[in-house]
């Protein structure tokens, strides 16, 4: 990416508009601006101070009042010189000025080129520059709020003190390493659990403020979770009223991640089955299982199946999903059991999770329309909208938390088995390393340019 050229692009939303804005950044812009004025008014360049001044600018035949505000480096967006021509907010009008623009000496900018020159010049970090991408896309007051809050830098501020606290934790569990032999203490395992403690809640907090803002502007989520082969596609399919999901008797058949939206009264919501994420194997095995994560953090409610007719429904394979998000327990297959042992069983399932159990047959439909009732009053008793902390992560960014969270996680575990003087802490270091490393990558700490030109593409010309 050059950045030692001047480039230039509208920078106002396409269409028609009173008002439009030519942009142009680097180091010839106030001159080819003075060029495409008739008189001195476009005497921009001078004092420290933005500036604006009004003229006269030739428009192929036309003669055009425009005025130029002057941000001269680097106290500009970009760091180097910015001028903004703004004129009548007619598409022609605004290409023939781009066009004399360029016969001038500038180029075209790239899409997200101005921040990237932004984020180049060290005026943003790469979480600020998502944050700029999320306003873009804001439908909506909260949304705009939670991009908002990323762009002033909530999560670089939460990551670069996490960082900052690995690499100083990071300093003493490798000095214990390095000076394993000589009777100094570095960190005691117990003083390195607490303080990883504050790290991880921290990390923790902000991702589930993240995770909350994801969940405006969408249908509210249901998630079919269990053990294979318990009926979750069957459900999917009989619940939605659609034939999404094929059925099948061998076990692991749901391949992909399948979704259909569910009619629930004054209300819809969006049922997800993601079985086949969770088993799935091969190449495809660690994006299918990080997809399946992602889908049951997203969830708003999680359906956790099981066979009713099975021995022992609750058995290993069917672990019960964390309770963060609200659980049903669905006990499938009810048509197997004699109408005796029916209630006995929704007993049994209900005292041995504490949960609420529907019991429902997918095949025959009982007790479905009973599951839906039950998966609107879920939804419904879900708390309000008004938050005044949530955050809009991007999926990077929700990755890089979770993979620094997990990685703290496993070094808060290592670190009980570990000596007291932690000279065998080598398992620890890497956990700590792996987790700044995730941390890095958020705030822009060792980005290679194929992802840098990834994020900036996501951006329009003229921003
Ligand atoms: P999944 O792996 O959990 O998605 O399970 P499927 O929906 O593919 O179902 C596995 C097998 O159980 C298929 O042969 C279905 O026809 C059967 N099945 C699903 N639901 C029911 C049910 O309520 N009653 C009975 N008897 N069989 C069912």
């Amino acid at each position: 990416m050059n950045v030692d050229d001047t480039i230039v692009a509208i920078s106002s939303p396409p269409g028609a508009s009173p008002r439009g804005i030519v942009r142009l950044t680097g180091p010839q812009s106030f001159n080819i601006v003075h060029s495409l004025f008739l008189e001195e008014a476009a005497g921009v360049d001078g004092g420290s101070a933005p500036r604006c001044r009004t003229g006269t600018i030739a428009v192929g035949p036309a003669r055009l009042p425009a005025a130029v505000y002057a941000f001269r480096a680097p106290r500009s967006y970009t760091r180097q010189d910015v001028a903004e021509i703004h004129l009548l907010g007619a598409p022609g009008v605004l290409a023939l000025v781009v066009e004399s623009c360029l016969a001038a000496g500038a180029r075209r900018a790239e899409p997200g080129e101005f921040t990237a020159r932004a984020y180049l010049a060290g005026a943003l970090d790469l979480t600020q520059v998502h944050g700029i991408a999320g306003m873009i896309a804001a439908g909506s007051d909260l949304q705009l709020q939670a991009a908002e809050r990323l762009l002033h830098g909530e999560l670089s501020r939460t990551a670069t003190a996490a960082r900052e606290d690995l690499a100083d934790l990071l300093s003493l569990v490798e000095g214990a390493l390095d000076f394993a032999d000589e009777p100094i203490e570095f960190i005691q395992p117990a003083e390195l659990r607490t303080r990883l403690a504050v790290t991880l809640a921290a990390l923790e907090s902000t991702r589930a403020a993240g995770l909350r803002a994801e969940r405006w502007g969408r249908l509210p989520q249901v998630l079919l979770a269990g053990p294979p082969n318990v009926g979750k596609s069957s459900l999917l399919n009989r619940l939605s009223g659609m034939d999404r999901a094929i059925c099948a008797p061998l076990a692991g058949t749901t391949r992909d991640m399948l979704s259909a939206p569910v009619c629930l009264g004054d209300t819809d919501c969006l049922l997800v089955d993601a079985a086949g994420l969770a088993t799935a194997q091969g190449d495809v095995a660690t994006k299918s299982q990080a997809a399946a994560r992602r889908a049951m953090e997203q969830a708003d409610l999680i359906l956790h199946v099981v066979d009713a007719a099975d021995g022992d429904p609750l058995a290993s394979g069917s672990a019960l999903p964390r309770r963060t998000t609200p659980v049903v327990i669905v006990a499938n297959k009810i048509d197997r059991l004699g109408a005796d042992r029916r209630a006995e069983r929704v007993e049994g399932l209900a005292a041995a999770t504490a949960l609420p159990v529907c019991p429902t047959s997918a095949l025959t439909g009982e007790g479905c329309e009973e599951l839906k009732g039950v998966i609107q009053q879920r939804l419904q008793a879900r708390p309000a909208q008004v938050d005044d902390q949530a955050i809009a992560l991007m999926a990077e960014h929700s990755e890089a938390l979770h993979d620094a969270i997990d990685a703290l996680r496993r070094a808060m575990w290592l670190a009980e088995d570990c000596t007291e003087a932690l000279s065998d802490g080598d398992l620890v270091a890497v956990e700590l390393h792996a987790a700044a490393d995730a941390l890095g990558t958020l705030v822009g700490k060792d980005q290679t340019e194929d992802l840098l030109g990834r994020i900036f593409a996501r951006f329009c010309v003229g921003k």
